[in-house]
């Protein structure tokens, strides 16, 4: 039998991909929201590719504040934009 390996929705490219491919970003319950690399954390989360590209996408169409139904400021999306590229 095969395993079921499972799979999320990048929210920029809308492309459903294994969750080791995707980052996970999280909205903390103090409403602050960062990248997750380990997947541990805790709060509402979207997911995206380990990829410029999407990230790029996520930041210049504001994709985040869809996701997480709220508007986010555009320092947050830089500091994400910033952390990723320091990351990968
Ligand atoms: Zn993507």
């Amino acid at each position: 039998m095969l395993k079921k390996i499972p799979q999320r929705m990048c929210i920029a490219c809308k492309t459903h991909k294994d969750k080791k491919d995707l980052i996970r970003v999280v909205k903390a319950q103090d409403g602050s929201i960062s990248l997750d690399f380990t997947g541990k954390k805790s709060g509402r989360g979207a997911y995206i590719c380990n990829d410029i590209e999407c990230i790029n996408k996520m930041v210049k169409n504001k994709l985040l504040s869809k996701a997480f139904e709220t508007p986010i400021d555009d320092s947050v999306y830089q500091d994400l934009q910033n952390e990723f590229k320091s990351k990968v």
